[in-house]
């Protein structure tokens, strides 16, 4: 069975805009790692009767209600009692809660200046189950009736995340017999709304697994979710869906559960025994970042240079001073020419180039802002991508950078190395 769960986010601070709800949004998103359909969020003001209401509503189109906030000690703090009237539920005094209310305001607040009122945060629905606060007095609490699961978390996002993942998640596991797997399919060269158009009907097709795209910096990601008793059912369901979308998008997919591109890109070199160099100038050695930022590296990325001035990619690569003159500095002669070089200067197998114009500005020949060659040099050939990357500059850089390396990984596995989609 699958279960719809609905946040109430309680707070007046919510509705007059003076915070924004994070607490939902990061529910919302361990709520769809549990599997758990989220229709709704609802927020309401500090208010009893209309706290009331919302919850009355809620039972109607949700079997798991939330609540976050409300649980301190102040006067306006009424989601528990609230809660507790709206499902008949009696408030106990909860002396193990009490005890650690009091241990927190001396151990960590180094203060014994409880109130009557910080005793009443140990005042819980009978029977519940209690959500001990690992970073603060208030705890949460879970208890059933009507048919319906409640939750209730402190506001705080401090509180109610952690709370969230340590005691709600488990609890919720509880519920259904059915795990959830799934695999990420990372994809470059296509833009979202070219993979959301090859793959829409089967998004809309599939309920078990599930297929959704989500864009992260500049590339795109395909989520498989299915869910199922065992590991194994799961990755039986989830095999033909991944082997659908290898054959609509094929050549651009480029990792499954792979963190990031240079990490493929460093998984090949190493299978290989192939090594890289890069000579940058745009990107600003933003590959050699990438490519460093994985230990062991060395074995295979042997270095960079970056020559950010025409003169430095003549006296450090052996660009042609003439070709710079004649063809421009942003031209694929010179990177080829800046591939080649650093090839030889750093005797790899493979050579990177990258020349550009990353903006704002453009240079004297008045090359459009965001046009970037990349080039990828081997012993017997050189390639090159002419690319227009937009012009924000942080965008065009890894983009740049991205498509570098996809070329690195095109070459290696024997695709088309110039070629791309989007
Ligand atoms: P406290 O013990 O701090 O009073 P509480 O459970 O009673 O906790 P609230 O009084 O409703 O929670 O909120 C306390 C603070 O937590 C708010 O002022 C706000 O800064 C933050 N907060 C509350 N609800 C949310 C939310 N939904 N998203 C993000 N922050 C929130
Ligand atoms: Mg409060």
């Amino acid at each position: 069975m699958t279960h719809t769960a609905e946040i109430i986010s309680v707070g007046t601070e919510l509705l007059l805009g003076n915070i924004a709800n994070t607490d939902a949004r990061d529910i919302s998103q361990m709520l769809s790692e549990l599997g758990i359909n989220v229709y709704y969020h609802t927020v309401v003001g500090d208010n009893p009767e209309r706290l009331k209401a919302a919850v009355a509503v809620a039972k109607t189109r949700a079997d798991i209600l939330i609540t976050t906030g409300g649980l301190g000690p102040t006067c306006d703090d009424l989601t528990k009692q609230t809660l507790a009237e709206a499902f008949g539920k009696k408030l106990i005094f909860d002396e193990r809660e009490a005890r650690e209310i009091r241990d927190y305001f001396a151990n960590r607040l180094h203060s014994h200046q409880m109130t009557d009122n910080n005793y009443q945060q140990a005042l819980l629905p009978e029977g519940c189950t209690v959500f001990h606060n690992d970073c603060g007095t208030a705890p949460g609490c879970a208890f059933e009736a009507d048919g319906v699961r409640v939750l209730m978390l402190p506001g705080p996002p401090r509180e109610c995340v952690p709370m969230f993942r340590a005691c709600a998640m488990p609890y919720l596991r509880k519920l259904s017999d059915l795990e959830l797997r799934s695999h990420n399919i990372h994809i470059f060269g296509l833009g979202e709304s070219f993979v959301e158009d090859k793959l829409r009907e089967t998004m809309l097709r599939l309920q078990n697994p599930t297929l959704a795209p989500y864009a992260k910096s500049g590339e795109v990601r395909l989520r498989v979710t299915a869910r199922a008793r065992t590991d194994e059912e799961a990755e039986r369901l989830m095999a033909p869906v991944i082997a659908e979308v290898r054959e609509k998008i094929g050549s651009c997919i480029y990792g499954i559960d792979t963190d990031t591109l240079e990490n493929t890109v460093f998984q090949l070199l190493k299978e290989k025994n192939v090594t890289l160099a890069a000579a940058e100038s745009c990107t600003g050695g933003l590959v050699s970042k990438r490519m460093t930022d994985l230990p062991g590296a060395s074995e295979v990325y042997l270095g960079g240079a970056v020559t950010y001035a025409p003169a430095s990619k003549t006296a450090l690569l052996g660009v042609p001073a003439d070709m710079i003159e004649h063809d421009g500095v942003v031209s694929p002669s010179v990177a080829e020419a800046m591939a080649q070089g650093v090839r030889a200067r750093f005797e790899s197998d493979l050579g990177i180039g990258i020349t550009g114009i990353a903006g704002p500005g453009t240079d004297e020949l008045g090359t459009p802002v965001g046009t970037v060659f990349v080039s990828l040099a081997t012993h017997r050939a050189a390639y090159t991508r002419h690319l227009h990357l937009g012009h924000d500059r942080d965008r065009v850089r890894t983009a740049a950078a991205n498509h570098a390396l996809d070329m690195v990984r095109r070459f290696l596995t024997g695709l088309d190395v110039e070629s791309w989609e989007s």
